[in-house]
């Protein structure tokens, strides 16, 4: 039987997992091993994880499972994505959709939001989370590599109101070697389908010699969707097999970001501490609508709000926002 939850579509026969190993086929069904197992329930910025632009402010409940579809050779989770789920049973959190939704209000979260690892692979729980928190309006959002097929796509625009895409890369040969899958056209189809109806933000992580060179190219692609849309290029610190290689230049990244800043509207370079890219500035008259803070791997945060209902208060123009600024200490919008 085939997995169609993302484009590896895997035979699920007797005793094979798949990829990701984390689906299984039984009575012509493809079923999840570890259903509501959690590697993460952890409680962030929203600014941390990252969004710029759905609920400033606002107080996120994190929660992963674990594994990956994807290979990368530099990941920064391989801890959770790239071992052998069974493995790391023994240490994951078990709670029900409604006791995870019943944990985030008491810990005063505004928002529930995947990160860590790769949703695609948890697919069910996640759609039992989402019926629970739509259930008390709690909004759901995640981070994604976007390779998941066009099925499944729409259930990710479901469930998740507010997403972060990570667009590794543009060409076949970087998707080959460093990502290990075919091709990126999955990706930046995906990319085109969630922007047309949802909150969509694109985070690049950048690693210099590698994919630095197509920064230009994906500005390019997610410009000529909407130049609206966030773009975040994010310091990559090499992990699990390129531990050896060098961080990305901070001036030469600069550099490169100047092109980038005349195609999109919202441009950012972050995960080091003190950027000055954190802030967002008004595309029609330049005043910084919001300030926030780079503590690089200790995360961003929100450090001053100037938008008057979502607009510019100098010149008026919109800026684009998904929901508006919590206060996070009482959830009251502001
Ligand atoms: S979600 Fe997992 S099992 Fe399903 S197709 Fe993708 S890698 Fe294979």
């Amino acid at each position: 039987m085939q997995c169609n939850y993302c484009e590896w579509r895997c035979e699920l026969n007797e005793g094979k997992f798949g990829v990701c190993k984390m689906y299984y086929g039984e009575n012509g069904l493809v079923k999840e091993r570890f259903p509501n197992r959690w590697s993460t329930c952890n409680i962030s910025k929203i600014e941390s994880i990252p969004f710029y632009h759905a609920y400033p402010g606002s107080r996120s409940m994190v929660i992963g499972t674990s594994s990956c579809n994807f290979a990368c050779r530099y990941c920064s989770n391989a801890y959770v994505a790239k071992e052998d789920p069974a493995k790391q049973q023994e240490g994951m959190f078990e709670f029900t959709p409604a006791e995870l939704v019943k944990m985030a209000q008491k810990q005063g979260c505004h928002n529930i939001v995947f990160n860590v690892n790769e949703p695609t692979v948890s697919l069910p729980s996640l759609i039992e989370v989402s019926q629970v928190a739509r259930d008390i309006g709690m909004p759901m959002g995640c981070l994604t590599n976007a390779y998941m097929t066009e099925e499944a796509t729409e259930i990710i625009a479901d469930i998740f109101s507010f997403i972060n895409i990570s667009l590794k890369g543009m060409s076949p040969e970087f998707y080959r070697d460093y990502i290990g899958i075919k091709n990126g056209e999955p990706v930046l189809r995906n990319i085109r389908r969630l922007a047309a109806t949802n909150h969509l933000e694109v985070t690049v992580p950048v690693i210099q010699t590698i994919n630095d060179h197509e920064l230009d190219e994906m500005a390019t692609f997610v410009a000529e969707i909407d130049r609206e849309i966030p773009f975040h290029v994010f310091r990559l610190l090499p992990e699990y097999k390129m531990k050896k290689f060098e961080y990305p230049s901070i001036d030469r990244i600069n550099d490169t970001l100047q092109l980038v800043r005349e195609k999109l509207q919202y441009v950012y370079f972050h995960n080091f501490v003190g950027s000055d890219w954190v802030n967002t500035i008004c595309p029609d008259c330049g005043t910084e609508v919001i300030e926030r803070l780079s503590l690089g791997c200790g995360g961003d945060r929100l450090a001053k709000f100037s938008c008057i209902e979502n607009k510019c208060p100098t010149c008026g123009r919109e800026i684009k926002l998904h929901g508006q600024k919590i206060n996070w200490r009482s959830r009251e919008v502001s």
